[in-house]
């Protein structure tokens, strides 16, 4: 089962916090997993559970909230429910410029990826297209936490394969929805 576009940001980051929930981190320091515990991941195949999962929940949540309380300090608190976070980031950034909307889609879609890589799905990367040569083929890779372009030709000057932070993903896809959007309202 993979997170195709069906599941948006909020799906996915309610997801993860469920997840964590079911499977709490146990050991002295409160940051250690016992990794050679079977159960721990059975009932979420292929959902790698590491202590990495707190951190990136609390840092996507923080960010929403930065950029909430910048653009409209009068915003009222944020949802518990984590999977509201979105909706409010969205009414309470609503009659934002369109540079800064533009910002939140785009931090939006970024965390929507981020959930789903750390979610061990690498496939949202697909549907992406290399911003340089504009194809279809990335690859994700964890090592450098970067989308490789597979297409040969589509290196550069020292024929090292372009790779993408998410963040350039997601810029772009939410720059091509616009652009789209202005070409269909003419
Ligand atoms: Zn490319």
């Amino acid at each position: 089962m993979g997170n195709g576009d069906g599941d948006t940001a909020a799906t996915l980051l309610q997801r993860l916090h469920e997840h964590y929930r079911q499977h709490p981190v146990t050991g002295a320091s409160g940051h250690s997993y016992i990794s050679s515990e079977p159960r721990a991941t059975a009932s979420t195949p292929g959902l790698p559970f590491n202590l990495h999962v707190v951190d990136h929940i609390d840092n996507s949540l923080g960010e929403i909230e930065r950029e909430v309380r910048a653009l409209n300090p009068d915003a009222e608190p944020r949802p518990e429910q984590l999977d509201r976070a979105y909706d409010w980031y969205i009414k309470n950034t609503f009659n934002s410029s369109e540079a800064d909307q533009q910002r939140r889609d785009t931090i939006i879609v970024r965390q929507r990826l981020e959930h789903a890589i750390e979610m061990g799905d690498t496939s949202v990367i697909r549907p992406h297209r290399c911003p340089a040569c504009r194809r279809l083929g990335l690859f994700w890779e964890n090592k450098s936490h970067r989308a490789l372009c597979t297409y040969t030709p589509c290196r550069d000057e020292n024929g090292v394969a372009r790779r993408w932070t998410l963040a350039h993903l997601a810029y772009q896809y939410i720059a091509a929805r616009k652009n789209v959007g202005h070409v269909s309202a003419t």
